[in-house]
């Protein structure tokens, strides 16, 4: 569309593994905005997980390119990983920025359990302030998404969005606690994610 700018959804996560409760979210969002792609971008170094065991980034992005293949909208990047140090979105941000032009209009997609927390995020006002942010319903997490808002000012009332998307009560923790105990995550991960796990060992 002529003057319209283009509009990119991206999803940040550890994505520990990918499941089909962050696919069912991203194209809910998608198509919700009329995105043209969402990009997914695994973390090398989550800053709010430093003291947590997080399985090696190549892995996680490799069963993010496999969980997104069927799709032609979703692409994943792997910038946070080719980055050394902690993985910060707003490093993220302007990266994108670079890549895609200054014409670009980007989402940044959280689940409502993140949204909560993004007053601790690096440079958290400076990044509103070139993105937007979607907070997406999540089963189990009911923040009030309206003080969220309101707590930021002008900004926040202006860029973050609330979306209600299908209710999938799916965690990665749970996940790799169903691997470990011997329990079956099929239809939970998609096909190509699950075998992935079991060929490589994950989650024992
Ligand atoms: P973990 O249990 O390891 O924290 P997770 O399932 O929360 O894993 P993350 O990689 O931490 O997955 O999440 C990335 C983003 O996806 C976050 O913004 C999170 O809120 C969102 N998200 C994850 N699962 C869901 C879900 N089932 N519905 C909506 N949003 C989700
Ligand atoms: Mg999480």
């Amino acid at each position: 569309m002529a003057g319209s700018k283009h509009r990119m959804g991206i999803f940040g996560g550890t994505f520990d593994p990918i499941h089909i409760g962050h696919l069912v979210t991203a194209e809910a969002v998608r198509d919700e905005y009329g995105m043209d792609e969402v990009l997914f971008i695994p973390a090398a170094h989550p800053p709010h997980k430093q003291n947590q065991q997080v399985t090696p980034a190549s892995h996680r992005f490799k069963m993010a390119v496999y969980a997104t293949s069927s799709n032609p909208h979703f692409q994943v990047l792997s910038l946070e990983l080719e980055r050394p140090g902690l993985s910060y979105t707003i490093d993220t941000v302007y990266e994108l920025f670079r890549r895609f032009g200054e014409g670009t209009e980007f989402y940044f997609i959280t689940g409502a359990d993140t949204i909560q927390e993004i007053h601790t995020w690096h440079r958290i006002e400076e990044l509103l302030g070139i993105c937007h942010f979607i907070a997406a319903t999540r089963p189990g997490c009911t923040p009030d998404i309206d003080s969220i808002r309101e707590s930021f000012g002008r900004l926040g009332m202006a860029n973050i969005h609330r979306l209600s998307t299908p209710a999938l009560e799916i965690s990665s923790t749970d996940i790799r606690e169903r691997v470990k105990r011997g329990y079956s995550i099929k239809y939970i991960v998609p096909e190509q994610v699950e075998a992935y796990i079991y060929k490589e060992g994950l989650y024992k």
